[in-house]
């Protein structure tokens, strides 16, 4: 027997026990033996199963009287142990007569424990925030607990034999099946389902179904169904997608909306063989909007112009701001570039009209570069390079206009790269030299001065022209460097001519714009002078008109203190730009250079005679000397010394010239006094 067993007799000796009794009792195996006392072993503690304090002769009475009854009885103790048992006592009886009893001790510890488990289950059931649906192996609802009913709206009693399909949406016949399939294969299925409440509203649900198989048969007996309502979930899930999906200052997608959009509109154009436009937009002069007026300005402006640029796309076209003040509008599925071209014009039109922000008016336009899917390239990222490689296209071009991508444009920008690349080594190679071409005076041709011309002699490319890489110099920042090296060399030229015997006459240098915007280009200049001992006056700065007109103000400042260590300057390539004659005037300059296209011209075209002697006069009447430059032929030479341009250079008269060759070329002309 697993239980433990025990008689006593009429005078409550024990007679007949077993094992079982000794463990329930937890009694010391000596004790127990044939005749022993009843009272006897319930003087051990753990007999009586309760060890509480108090008068333990009295227990031990009250307990002994109890058994005395011989009664039936049937109770339940804990032993210290912790182990409960059932204790189920019978009388014995011999001739009608109790003659002792006998008691089985049962342990219940498991049953015990396993109720209690049982309630607590209840409790979670009753209490949990979480839907819980109890259903037959065939899904149908057997219950539900309180947090469904006030999930779904539904009472147990309308739910109860329903299948819970009805309740919980699974999306099709297909769905059902993996659902089936995944629960048959794991036991349990997890995900996200709709649930559509008694009112008719849906909401998402969180969702783990377990299966329960029944313990004997091994075959699914049911389901417990557990739901989360995860509707402000989602919620604040869309919100945190919103938030890094878009521009705050806008509104607009961002960059990682704009590449998530692509990633999904680019496959389906393959598919149906659709063509996307990407317009890349730049504003022109936004950064001297925000500079000088401030952010919050800015910060304006671009708003106005995400909303108007909103307004002028479709709803299916796409305007994303990736940063700054670049815009980028996706229109999918045109039918030929022409209609893109449409929309850039639009764009240009509803920025043309000013920007009201804080009181000020403001002007600002585009510059939209264009490219196409998939005729300029096979996936989003070429697209998008290639539409901001067009857009820098149309900045050069001038701004305010659109210019679609071409193949060339990125000939033109890995030409540029290269020649970066082999520009940052120039320097240190020695590959840079400078060459002079003499002007004269317009009259009698005497040498009046001498221009510096920079020449790139590359061991393997041969003579790179500066029109091709002044501009990247420019760019990059490297002309800095070299137009420091340049005003250094020439001025240590001309000293070295004039020591060698040469009369002094002036040397010009060209100066970039980046270098005019340094803050220590005055000091630069003045090293140059100092390190040479070249005089100041000798030293002319050609500068263009495009570099002063940049920043006129400042430009003043720089070119009066310039002026004032002695220097003399001249304005470059003028009539290329757009100088204003108001800032003309308030410039210390010396000499205007007519640009050579005018001169190319002066014998034909009557406009650029006009422009050429239009100059000479207007420079006479602010009292500056007028240069020609690029004079070929005698009737140019001809035309400029009757109209009365003061000075001249070109090949006609000499090319440029190494430093050798231009020595003794103006030696011979103008010799020391
Ligand atoms: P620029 O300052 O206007 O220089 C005059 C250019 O016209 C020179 O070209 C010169 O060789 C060329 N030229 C002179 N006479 C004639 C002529 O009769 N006919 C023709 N067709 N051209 C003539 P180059 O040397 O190729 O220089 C081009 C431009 O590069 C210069 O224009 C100047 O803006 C820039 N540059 C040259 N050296 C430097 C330099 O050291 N620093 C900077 N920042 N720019 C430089
Ligand atoms: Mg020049
Ligand atoms: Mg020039």
């Amino acid at each position: 027997m697993p239980q433990g067993i025990c008689v006593f007799d009429e005078k409550l000796c024990l007679r007949v026990w077993n094992q079982g009794f000794i463990d329930a009792l937890g009694l010391p195996p000596e004790i127990v033996c044939e005749g022993v006392h009843f009272a006897e072993l319930m003087r051990i503690p753990a007999s009586r199963g309760d060890c509480g304090p108090g008068d333990t002769e009295a227990i031990v009475e009250g307990l002994t009287a109890e058994a005395g009854k011989f009664e039936a009885q049937r109770f339940e103790r804990t032993h210290p142990s912790g182990r409960a048992y059932l204790i189920q006592r019978e009388p014995l009886l011999i001739d009608q007569q109790p003659g002792g009893f006998i008691a089985t001790y049962t342990d219940i510890s498991e049953q015990r424990a396993s109720a209690e488990r049982e309630q607590l289950a209840q409790k979670v059931y009753t209490h949990t925030p979480a839907g819980i649906i109890f259903t037959d192996e065939e899904h149908r609802i057997l219950s539900i607990n309180p947090a469904t009913t006030q999930m779904t709206g539904y009472e147990a009693f309308e739910l109860v034999g329903l299948t819970v399909f009805g309740l919980i949406d699974l999306h099709g016949e297909q769905a059902r099946q993996d659902f089936e399939a995944d629960l048959a294969q794991r036991a349990s299925w997890q995900g996200e389902l709709d649930i559509t409440r008694k009112n008719g509203k849906g909401f998402p649900a969180g969702t783990r179904v377990n299966r329960v198989d029944d313990p004997q048969s091994g075959l699914p007996a049911h389901y417990v169904w557990i739901l989360a309502d995860i509707t402000e979930h989602k919620q604040s899930e869309e919100r945190m997608r919103h938030i890094a999906q878009h521009d705050a200052l806008t509104g607009l997608p961002n960059r990682m909306a704009l590449l998530l959009r692509l990633a999904q509109l680019l496959p389906e154009a393959r598919r149906h063989g659709w063509r996307v436009a990407m317009m890349f937009l730049d504003l022109d002069r936004f950064k001297i909007i925000n500079d000088t007026l401030g952010h919050q300005i800015g910060d304006e402006l671009l708003r106005e112009v995400a909303c108007r640029l909103s307004r002028v796309v479709r709803e299916t076209d796409f305007v994303a701001r990736l940063g700054g003040d670049e815009f980028v509008i996706i229109l999918p599925g045109i039918s030929s570039a022409a209609d893109a071209a449409v929309v850039a014009g639009k764009a240009i039109a509803t920025l043309a009209s000013p920007i009201e922000a804080n009181g000020h008016e403001l002007h600002t336009s585009p510059s939209i570069g264009i490219s196409v899917f998939p005729d300029d390239g096979p996936d989003g990222d070429t697209i998008l390079k290639n539409a901001d490689t067009a857009m820098y296209h149309a900045k050069a071009a001038g701004r305010n206009n659109f210019q679609f991508f071409a193949t060339e444009m990125n000939l033109a920008t890995s030409e540029r790269l290269s020649i970066e690349h082999k520009l940052r080594h120039a320097m240190s190679r020695n590959e840079l030299a400078l060459c002079f071409q003499p002007q004269f005076k317009a009259g009698d041709i005497t040498p009046t001065g001498v221009e510096a011309l920079l020449r790139w002699h590359h061991p393997t490319e041969g003579m790179i022209s500066p029109a091709r890489f002044i501009p990247i110099a420019e760019e990059t920042g490297i002309i800095v460097e070299i137009g420091e090296w340049v005003l250094a060399t020439a001025c240590r030229e001309m000293k070295r001519w004039i020591d060698a015997g040469m009369k002094p006459i002036r040397i010009a240098v060209n100066v970039s714009a980046r270098q005019l915007r340094r803050r220590d280009f005055c000091e630069t200049v003045a090293n140059a002078l100092t390190l040479s001992g070249l005089p100041a006056e000798l030293l002319e700065l050609e500068i263009t008109e495009s570099a002063v007109m940049e920043n006129p103000q400042e430009a003043i400042l720089i070119l009066q203190r310039l002026g004032g260590m002695g220097v003399t300057l001249a304005i470059d390539d003028f009539g290329t730009g757009y100088s204003s004659l108001a800032y003309l005037k308030l410039f210390p300059i010396d000499h205007l250079k007519i640009d050579r296209s005018f001169v190319a011209d002066i014998e034909t075209d009557l406009n650029d005679r006009a422009i050429a002697f239009g100059t000479i006069a207007l420079a006479h009447s602010l009292g500056l000397k007028v240069i020609a430059e690029g004079v070929e032929t005698e009737d140019q030479l001809e035309l400029l010394r009757t109209n009365g341009c003061d000075e001249v250079q070109g090949f006609l008269l000499s090319k440029p010239l190494s430093s050798a060759a231009a020595f003794s070329f103006l030696h011979a002309r103008c010799p020391a006094e």
